[in-house]
């Protein structure tokens, strides 16, 4: 399959895709899409490597998101173990969200198992698939998350997904050498295109975070990772470069950043 895009951040492993994932695929091939599946516990970072085993333009990412660090023990050796699978791409989806409850003794348990994620990334060398959630109106979970990967500088990689964050928090992750990821809503808001003309192409990546949060023209649907689509097609809107342009630097960033 000659692939033109890579949704780098799917949940094709969720029960509102798996009824129909084998249509899902079947419209990734046909729109030359492929995609990193990623977990959020283990039971889903285990899926995702069964579907990334099936199919050679999908990969896996595992980790514990962490709004679900109270469901499951990190045992960090059981997913050790899962990091060494070939599929597997990326550690997480791990990082900080405090969007909904921002207790000080809930942020240091996200920190917590925010740092056993590292310690996967590093035993791994694997880059990092970071999940940010400011409290609102603040810019906290990604100074949080920078202030303690600025003690790995130039040992660690990895990528902001749904990133939200403004030109400042931009600064200190391409300091880093961290890119960043879209998806659905900057085509439906105006709210990230001053934050995605500052960032270089270079350092940024398109996603659908599917089931969630589907482009226009599929607001309301269910989304799925051939949408990835209009995420591109937006990035070259606002950074005003030829889409074909836009298509070939992501495809080279998603590429170098996940070794695929
Ligand atoms: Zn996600």
């Amino acid at each position: 399959m000659n692939l033109k895009y890579i949704d780098i951040h799917s949940h094709l492993g969720l029960l509102t895709l798996e009824e129909d994932k084998e249509k899902i695929i079947y419209k990734m091939m046909e729109k030359g899409v492929g995609t990193i599946v990623i977990g959020v516990d283990y039971e889903t970072s285990l899926k995702a490597i069964e579907i990334a085993n099936q199919r050679d333009f999908i990969w896996a990412g595992v980790g514990l998101h962490p709004t679900d660090n109270d469901k499951e023990i990190f045992d960090i050796e059981k997913y050790k173990k899962l990091s060494e699978n070939k599929e597997v791409v990326c550690i997480g989806e791990c990082g900080l969200d405090y969007f909904r409850d921002s207790r000080e003794e809930i942020k240091q348990k996200q920190k917590e198992l925010f740092m056993r994620h590292i310690e996967l990334a590093l035993y791994s060398k694997k880059p990092l698939m970071i999940h940010a959630r400011p409290s609102k109106g603040t810019q906290d979970a990604y100074e949080d998350s920078l202030t303690i990967l600025e003690n790995y500088k130039g040992v660690l990689s990895g990528n902001f997904h749904f990133f939200v964050g403004d030109i400042n928090i931009a600064r200190r992750a391409l300091d880093l050498g961290f890119t960043m990821s879209f998806d659905g809503p900057i085509t439906f808001t105006t709210d990230y295109d001053e934050v995605i003309k500052f960032i270089p192409l270079e350092s940024i990546m398109c996603e659908t975070d599917a089931p969630f949060a589907a482009p226009v023209p599929y607001r309301g649907k269910t989304c799925e990772p051939w949408m990835v689509e209009e995420v591109y097609k937006k990035i070259a809107e606002i950074k005003n470069l030829p889409v074909e342009k836009v298509e070939e630097v992501i495809m080279a960033n998603t590429k170098r950043i996940f070794g695929l």
